[in-house]
């Protein structure tokens, strides 16, 4: 799993401009995909090889005791609950503060590894200025700028030894490839529970331990017709015993690790809610991490035809940036649907992990450059010279060749298609790299 950082600190010493600075790889992936909303306070961020989860929380006032600011402060104490470490921002040129003391007392009483950074520190040479900082009894202090990326890296890296972990450390779990990792996403209520006990309930389901789990793990491997999986839990849902049961608390973090460390995602929404937002924000955590997504509409058994109509059409418009997934009506109480679920993650799998050869990419790429060449821009046309597989789960194909900076979304799109409808690939996200030679 993850690790999961938490930025905290009084509003205005630069905590999103931190938050930015560290996701800022991933975000620009996420802007290919027109349409999707997304929580500005989770993303995805790297040091090194280590990948992790950052949390930015907003202004926080620990003695707030209405209005917004307690609503904030609440926000930011589950944070910081699910964090591995905080990281306690701090302003270099403003100085300390009231509520710098106040945040510092409540990290200290929690005992949770924390960092102290003092930001906006660029052209401050030497640590004089910094000395104040060491009032709030959090040990050293960490000059970064986080508008001009200095000082980050150090941080980090002090920031992950706190928790016994360094940037050579590789998130991705090798893991048995036949084996295919399942997670059952969805918002409290869709029926995430009621199925995954129908299901371990079948008698085709052979659920197994591996050596070395144990009762409360948090994977549940089983085999279905001759295919291996591995259950995990997701947010909202603990395996205890032999059932799973929903709790009460919904975690975003946790939504987010389970995705992230499956394969294959199911991705439940509820036929008698329709698509609210924070199904939209679960479908766009998904599409972020680049896993394969099997969509089911549970619930199917409580609407009518005319409701029926109405939901595949919200799901067509308000999920657009997740069409390349399947759709499937279910009820998981009556055990309706199911079979055809299966069979799509199965497929969704596959497509994750398809092996594309170096000359199969270049026939298509230059066949598909034949049918329809990319505009050209001014005095570029761009050149697209051969192709190869970049990476699985989601597979990335790279795109070799000259000017290729001016290909068009719109041209990636046709490609896409073109390379989609030969690989048969249906369930994962594909991405399409260009790398321009010089
Ligand atoms: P937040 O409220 O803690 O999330 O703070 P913001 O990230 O919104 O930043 C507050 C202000 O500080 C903005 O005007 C930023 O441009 C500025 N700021 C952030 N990081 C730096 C920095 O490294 N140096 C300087 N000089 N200003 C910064
Ligand atoms: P979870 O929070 O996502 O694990 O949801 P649960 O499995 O606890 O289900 C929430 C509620 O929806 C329960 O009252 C279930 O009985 C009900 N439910 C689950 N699946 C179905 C279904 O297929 N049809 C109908 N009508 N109700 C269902």
């Amino acid at each position: 799993m993850k690790p999961v950082l938490a930025l905290v600190g009084r509003p205005n010493v630069g905590k999103s401009t931190l938050f930015n600075r560290l996701t800022k790889t991933r975000d620009a992936i996420v802007a290919d995909f027109a349409g999707l909303t997304r929580d500005r306070h989770y993303g995805n961020a790297k040091h090194g090889k280590l990948e992790f989860i950052v949390i930015d929380t907003g202004g926080f006032e620990p003695t707030a005791e209405s209005g917004i600011y307690m609503e904030m402060a609440k926000q930011t104490r589950q944070a910081v609950a699910e964090a591995d470490v905080v990281v306690f921002v701090v302003d270099a040129r403003g100085g300390l503060t009231a509520q710098d003391h106040d945040i510092a007392k409540y990290l200290r009483k929690l005992g949770k590894p924390t960092v102290l950074t003092a930001n906006k520190a660029e052209g401050m040479t030497d640590g004089v200025q910094l000395t104040e900082f060491y009032e709030l009894g959090l040990g050293e202090v960490h000059p970064v700028s986080a508008a001009h990326g200095q000082g980050i890296r150090s941080l980090l890296e002090v920031a992950f030894e706190s928790i016994g972990m360094s940037e050579d450390d590789d998130t991705e779990e090798d893991h048995d490839p036949t084996v295919i990792k399942l997670a059952v996403a969805g918002r409290p209520n869709v029926g995430k529970s009621t199925l995954i006990n129908t299901w371990l309930g079948e008698e085709r389901l052979v659920a197994f331990d591996l050596p070395g789990t144990t009762r409360d793990a948090i994977t549940v491997p089983f085999e279905r017709g001759g295919q291996k999986f591995e259950l995990i839990d997701t947010a909202g849902l603990r395996r205890k015993g032999k059932v799973f049961e929903a709790i009460e608390k919904f975690s975003v973090v946790k939504t987010l690790q389970a995705i992230e460390s499956a394969n294959v995602v199911l991705l439940l929404l509820d036929a008698t809610q329709g698509v609210t937002d924070q199904d939209a924000h679960i479908a766009g955590y998904i599409l972020e991490s680049g896993r394969a997504v099997v969509l089911a509409l549970n619930k199917w058994d409580a609407v009518d035809a005319y409701q029926r109509e109405q939901l595949q059409r919200q799901i067509e418009t308000r999920l657009a940036f997740l069409k390349f997934a399947k759709l499937h009506f279910i009820s998981a109480i009556k055990r309706q649907g199911l079979g055809p679920v299966w069979g799509a993650i199965a497929e969704a799998h596959r497509s994750a992990t398809v092996k594309m050869s170096t000359p199969v990419l270049t026939r298509l790429l230059l066949e598909a450059v034949q049918f329809q060449q990319p505009k050209r821009a001014g005095m570029f046309r761009p050149k697209l010279r051969y192709a190869h597989q970049g990476g699985m789960n989601p597979p990335v194909i790279v795109v070799h060749g000259n000017s290729l900076e001016h290909v068009t979304e719109s041209y990636k799109r046709f490609l896409e298609g073109r390379f989609r409808k030969e690989f048969n690939l249906v369930g994962t996200p594909l991405r399409i790299e260009m790398k321009t030679s010089k």
